[in-house]
């Protein structure tokens, strides 16, 4: 007997799934390749349906199937349809045979399903779904670490929190959500092409979805998403029972509920065996056992009016999304009942494009949140993270003169991060004092502040050579960590912050207005604040340079630098920003040899008197500044 090794040590794998209206279903990336679960029948596809027994089990999948016929009120079947939806919400009654429960005044308002006296809301349901998903992947995995879920393009915040309740509910750590048009084409790796404006056409059960996305610098946009909540393979095995009843000369008002359930199966295995057959021939469950044939011709012509449908569907979101099909640079198939041979050459005269079908349309929406599960948790992949998020506002730290640098722009996708490095504006500083700040505003009281932490235990250092190291980085949930490093000594402190938290839209609307409107003062303000930080800094290093290596300058060289730093000082009393920026400059032209000297001077101390190991650490540091983009005086 073999026995199957789990290394302990293993990192839990993380999943992708894709939690659909009639099937659902699990993957995740085995050797770098993105897999389906399947379960001890080799299946993949788990039916979402439950069924609650009288003992109050539940039997979810293909077994919960039949019990939908024989107790459709105790079978919750398309349950994504009640996702979200309050118990006031009208619609609920039209979407299925099921009893509701009135709202629970003391709870939230949900729809809740009367199963046998108790309430049932549709979050417990999907979570029963979800733990079924959960436990297919355990039998693979042993331990799953996390999970990726798809959701439609057009759910709203409702609905998402309902979908993530559901996972809690079923033990599962959802590491994001993850439209279903998205994953579609991470599956099929069009992240790499950077920019693109792709359809993505879903049919599915009893759903059409249709998607515009535009990928712009590798991260997806949904720009219009269309479809019909009532429309899928579900239309086609009714069209289909019609056609066979008829053949078979037969009238719907002699058949039993029992035959009517029975052909409409026999009609969906009709369709699926047209998917590959020209003709099928199929005696039916009726009495007599007739026989029908039926070609691919005639379930062409039945769903030709289902097609023009999705056609209708397809055109609006293009228009919304202000493209026409030769704007396209791709066109994905999803859902199962895109396998029909007539839907794909729809589809391609629909959109001018060859539809992309080469994975499995039932999986590629699975596959493809298993793909962003990976690059969500495996190390080596990092730096390949799909950005899909941007952040509302800018984040910086406050520098000299109260003034912000931003370190992350408004807009940048997250997950992110960014590295400035800072110097002391002091002589014999020992300490920063740093803080965090988000706004657009260029001054540090105008913007929110989000933390304060100090950096302390320098050693006193002359002005200017302390090397202050600040990381932001800012992960997929938008929560900010600050790391601050002064890299000469190695001491260093991190803090988190949740930037986003407590800013509603409009609080993120008003920021923004007022930094469009405050722009030009703020801005003038800004810079000559910086302005005379900068100046006293280069102003006091030069004076210090003539005394410690006056030897260095001629005394015409002396007085034209003592000048010019005169000159820099007055500029800088003023309130004119571009004079103090027209006397830096004269004043760098005025000591260009002189750093030049002194430089070489010390190069050559420095090596006669150090070992090999120093001058490696010298390196280290001299890497860490050349990272650097902005070198400014802090606090
Ligand atoms: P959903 O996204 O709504 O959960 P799926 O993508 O799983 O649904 O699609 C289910 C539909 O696909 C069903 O109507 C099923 O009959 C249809 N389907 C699956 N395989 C085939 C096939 N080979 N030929 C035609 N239709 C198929
Ligand atoms: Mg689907």
């Amino acid at each position: 007997m073999l026995l199957e090794i789990f290394d302990p040590k293993a990192p839990p794998r993380a999943v992708g799934i894709d939690l659909g209206t009639t099937n659902s279903l699990v993957a995740y990336v085995r050797e770098g390749v993105p897999t389906t679960i399947e379960n001890c029948h080799m299946e993949t596809l788990v039916p979402s349906v439950v069924h609650y027994d009288p003992r109050g089990h539940t039997v979810v999948g293909k077994d919960a199937v039949p019990l939908a016929h024989e107790h459709p009120r105790e079978t919750i079947v398309s349950v994504k349809r009640f996702m979200g939806r309050g118990a006031d919400d009208p619609e609920t009654k039209r979407l299925g045979p099921y009893v509701f429960m009135p709202a629970d005044p003391s709870g939230p308002n949900t729809v809740r399903f009367d199963v046998r006296g108790k309430p049932v809301t549709p979050v417990e349901v999907s979570a029963e779904i979800l733990k079924s998903l959960r436990e297919l992947a355990e039998d693979e995995l042993r331990t799953v670490g996390g999970c990726v879920i798809t959701v439609p393009a057009y759910f709203d915040d409702g609905q998402r929190q309902a979908t993530k309740d559901a996972a809690r509910l079923a033990g599962l750590d959802v590491l994001r959500l993850l439209n279903e048009p998205t994953a579609a084409a991470l599956a099929y790796g069009l992240e790499k092409k950077q920019n693109g404006t792709f359809a993505v056409y879903d049919l599915g059960g009893g759903t059409f979805d249709v998607t515009i996305l535009l990928l712009e610098d590798g991260v997806f946009q949904v720009k219009s998403t269309g479809g019909d909540s009532a429309l899928g393979g579900d239309d086609m095995d009714r069209a289909l029972f019609e056609h066979m009843l008829a053949s078979a000369k037969k009238e719907a008002s002699t058949l039993t509920p029992h035959e009517v359930r029975a052909l409409l199966d026999a009609a969906k295995e009709v369709k699926h065996a047209l998917t590959s057959a020209d003709t099928v021939t199929k005696t039916l469950p009726l009495a007599g056992e007739p026989s029908v044939t039926v070609t691919r011709a005639e379930l062409d012509t039945l769903v030709a009016p289902l097609l023009e449908r999705t056609g209708q569907a397809s055109r609006r979101a293009m228009k919304d999304a202000g493209i026409k099909p030769k704007d396209l640079d791709g066109v994905i198939l999803v859902g199962g009942s895109t396998r029909v041979p007539a839907v794909r050459a729809y589809v391609a005269k629909l959109f001018e494009h060859e539809p992309l079908s080469d994975i499995d349309p039932d999986s590629v929406v699975a596959l493809g949140a298993a793909v962003q599960a990976d690059l969500l948790t495996n190390a080596d992949r990092e730096g390949e993270v799909l950005l899909l998020d941007v952040l509302p506002l800018s984040l910086g730290i406050e520098v000299g003169g109260g003034v912000v640098d931003k370190i992350l722009a408004r807009n940048t996708t997250i997950p992110t991060g960014a590295r400035n490095t800072y110097t002391t504006q002091e002589d014999k500083q020992t300490g920063f004092l740093l803080h965090v700040v988000q706004g657009e505003r260029e001054l540090a009281a105008d913007c929110r502040s989000l933390a304060r932490f100090a950096l302390k235990g320098i050693p006193p250092m002359p002005a200017g050579l302390a090397r202050l190291e600040i990381t932001f980085k800012v992960d997929a949930d938008g929560l900010l960590s600050v790391h601050a490093r002064e890299t000469t000594t190695g001491i260093e402190q991190r803090v988190e912050v949740k930037p986003s938290y407590g800013l509603d839209d409009d609080t993120v609307e008003r920021m923004l207005t007022e930094a469009l409107d405050h722009g030009e003062s703020d801005l003038l303000k800004r810079r000559i604040l910086e302005g005379r930080v900068e100046a006293e800094r280069v102003a006091s290093a030069t004076e210090k340079a003539l005394a410690n290596d006056g030897h260095l300058v001629s005394a015409e060289e002396r007085a034209l630098i003592e000048s010019a730093t005169r000159a820099l000082r007055e500029a800088a009393a003023g309130e004119d920003p571009q004079k103090i920026r027209a006397r830096l400059d004269d004043l760098d032209r005025a000591t260009k040899e002189f750093a030049g000297r002194r430089m070489n001077v010390a190069v050559a101390r420095a090596l006669a008197g150090q070992n090999v190991g120093n001058l490696e650490e010298g390196v280290k540091h001299a890497k860490g500044v050349e990272n650097a983009h902005v070198e400014r005086p802090i606090d």
